[in-house]
């Protein structure tokens, strides 16, 4: 069965940039992949979907009609496309003896896939039938300050306990940033608790405590890092994509047949 990689972050991470490498990547090594693009504000995608939410919705239209703002636009968009998810699937059934990766593209802006009952529907129901990861893309350049870092980790984590799913951290823009502070914030508490104490804010003793929380979070995860923009960095996330496999076999897949 392929593995479904969602690619999640913030917008301006560089998710639609990523998924572009990825799927070069993916080309070079002979590994046929099947791409989705979830982002129906999205105006330009440099790669070749095989499904495209902008093939059967209208976004300016949507908003148009519905008399709706940009986001509002973007989540109804979702939802009438999660209304016919199910054909979606069928497309995906068909191809899938031939498929090593199903990659997805979601929109922008994080909150609209990550907390909406669409991107729950869309992310459960490819749970249910593939192994499925995430993949956190994460700015790096942007996320150098102790505490821009620890509010992306708690969105993170947040997102991991909603999912339950096999996570991986991306670090990407490393071209720009390496990410080698980062893994020394995440496997040094110390190092972590000096930068804070660095940082002039007043919320400094609020993040002291949540920074232990993190510890438990950074000790079950996984990340890498790459540049969207260079190609580096990409094997080293395809061997964290498979040990996310496994670990979807060893951990959510049984819980799964639990309870159906
Ligand atoms: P999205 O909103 O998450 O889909 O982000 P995009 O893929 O549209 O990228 C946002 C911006 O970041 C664009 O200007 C990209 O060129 C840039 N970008 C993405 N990945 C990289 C990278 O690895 N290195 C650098 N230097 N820029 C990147
Ligand atoms: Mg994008």
């Amino acid at each position: 069965k392929p593995v479904v990689i969602l690619c999640i972050g913030m917008a301006g991470s560089g998710k639609t940039t990523f998924l572009q490498r990825l799927n070069a990547h993916l080309h070079t090594e002979r590994q046929v992949p099947y791409i989705l693009n979830l982002d129906p504000a999205v105006t330009r995608v440099p790669f070749n979907a095989n499904i495209d939410i902008r093939d059967t919705i209208d976004y300016k239209q949507v908003m148009n009609e519905y008399q709706l703002g940009p986001n509002g636009a973007i989540l109804t968009s979702l939802n009438l496309f999660t209304t016919k998810f199910d054909q979606v699937l069928g497309f995906i059934e068909k191809r899938s003896s031939a498929l090593d990766y199903v990659i997805l593209d979601t929109p922008g802006q994080i909150e609209i896939f990550t907390w909406s009952a669409s991107g729950s529907i869309i992310t459960d129901t490819l749970a249910a039938s593939y192994p499925t990861v995430l993949a956190y893309i994460i700015d790096t350049p942007r996320t150098t300050s102790p505490a821009t870092f620890m509010s992306n980790m708690l969105y993170a984590c947040s997102i991991l306990y909603k999912t339950k799913l096999p996570f991986i951290l991306v670090f990407n823009k490393t071209d720009v940033t390496p990410h080698d502070f980062a893994v020394e914030w995440m496997t040094d508490f110390e190092a972590y608790q000096r930068a804070l104490s660095q940082d002039e804010t007043y919320m400094s003793s609020l993040m002291n405590s949540m920074s232990l929380v993190l510890d438990e979070f950074y000790a079950n995860l996984r990340y890498c890092g790459v540049s969207a923009v260079t190609g580096v960095g990409f094997d080293g996330f395809l061997e964290r994509v498979a040990e996310a496999r496994d670990e979807y076999y060893a951990e959510y897949k049984p819980e799964l047949d639990r309870m159906v």
